[in-house]
């Protein structure tokens, strides 16, 4: 188990800066994800910590160690690619194997290492198999199997699912969080993908345009986000963020307890059984779900109510939410309340 520190590291393409003052804490054996949009510096971080990119300035520790300027074969990192680059035509001992070959582990070394490491992952009984005839979890394995081979206490990996079906998808999910926790590793890693980062991680960093976001456990996201960007990259359907003007929802006589520049709801927290007037403007029928939109206002609130609710377009509802499943933001998007 090794901890990371990432000490106000900065990374610039000529005029680009992909990473803006990047400060982060990654426990040891903990689960850690840096989600956040397209072209956000998730890569960037995770290649960063690997010693595949050097930053512009700001430092790198591994387990208190600065490791900054050390090439990533001496970091103790093992970086897991997308497809998990297995060589199709090797088996799967030789692929768990190659780097030991590539770094001149002696022979008896490497077969000891590969039956611990088989005996972990309970690949035993595939050593002979070729990728191909191995299942995706399988694969997966095999692709962690290498990181372990080679004794690395911290694995990176950089949207390794992104290519698998959505069924496939949550099943690696899983496997691969079994996987971290019974080993105790140090795993941080790369997703667009909000679902993932919640169901998988014990810290969720999120990043935009280079910045942390907010960094914590994925329940403090969702219940005290920090800006209106982590309110509404969080959760499906997002949060409501409804416009204030002089303590109340614009253009409607609904008025709000505090001050602030924006009100934020989630959709989940709305009833339709209040005192609130709406009218729904679309419906959206998801089977368990139906997604409202209803105006108050000239403001529109998402509501997501029960599938089995049977409202059509135009339908006048009365709305409620409790006091606290209000969030007040400022007008630069910060939570005030
Ligand atoms: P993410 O992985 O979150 O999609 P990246 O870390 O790959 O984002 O990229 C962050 C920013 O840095 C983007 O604006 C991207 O265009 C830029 N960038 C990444 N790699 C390079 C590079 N090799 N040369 C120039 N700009 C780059
Ligand atoms: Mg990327």
């Amino acid at each position: 188990m090794s901890s990371i520190q990432l000490v106000n590291i900065v990374k610039d393409w000529g005029d680009t800066k992909a990473l803006d003052t990047i400060n982060l804490t990654i426990e040891p054996g903990s689960f850690c994800v840096l989600l956040g949009p397209s072209g956000c510096g998730k890569s960037t971080t995770l290649r960063i910590i690997a010693g595949l990119e050097s930053a512009s300035s700001g430092q790198v520790f591994v387990d208190g160690r600065d490791v900054t300027h050390q090439p990533p074969a001496q970091r103790g990192i093992a970086m897991v690619f997308q497809n998990y680059a297995l060589f199709p035509h090797l088996n799967v001992a030789d692929n768990i194997t190659f780097g030991l070959s590539v770094r001149k582990v002696n022979a008896a070394e490497t077969a000891d290492r590969l039956q611990a490491t088989a005996g972990l992952l309970g690949l035993e009984k595939l050593l002979d198999r070729k990728p191909s005839q191995l299942s995706g979890g399988q694969q997966q394995r095999v692709a962690l199997g290498r990181a372990l081979v080679a004794q690395a206490k911290v694995c990176l990996m950089d949207e390794p699912l992104s290519n698998l079906d959505a069924q496939l998808r949550q099943e690696m999910r899983h496997e691969l969080r079994e996987l971290q926790q019974r080993l105790g590793l140090t795993v941080v890693y790369v997703t667009h993908d909000q679902t993932e980062a919640m169901s998988m991680a014990d810290q969720v960093v999120l990043l935009n345009k280079g910045r942390i976001e907010q960094s914590a456990a994925p329940r403090t996201l969702y219940a005290q986000p920090a800006t209106t960007f982590a309110a509404r990259f969080i959760g499906t359907p997002a949060m409501n963020l409804l416009r204030l003007q002089d303590g109340h929802i614009a253009g409607s006589q609904v008025a709000v307890k505090r001050f602030g520049d924006f009100l934020g709801i989630r959709p989940e927290s709305v009833a339709l059984t209040g005192s609130i007037p709406a009218t729904v403007q679309s419906l959206e029928y998801l089977g368990a779900d139906l997604v409202l939109r209803c105006a108050v206002g000239s403001e529109l609130i998402t509501v997501r109510a029960s599938g089995s609710s049977e409202l059509a377009a135009g339908a006048q509802v009365t709305l409620q939410w409790p006091a606290q499943a209000e969030h007040y933001f400022d007008s630069q998007g910060c939570r005030v309340h």
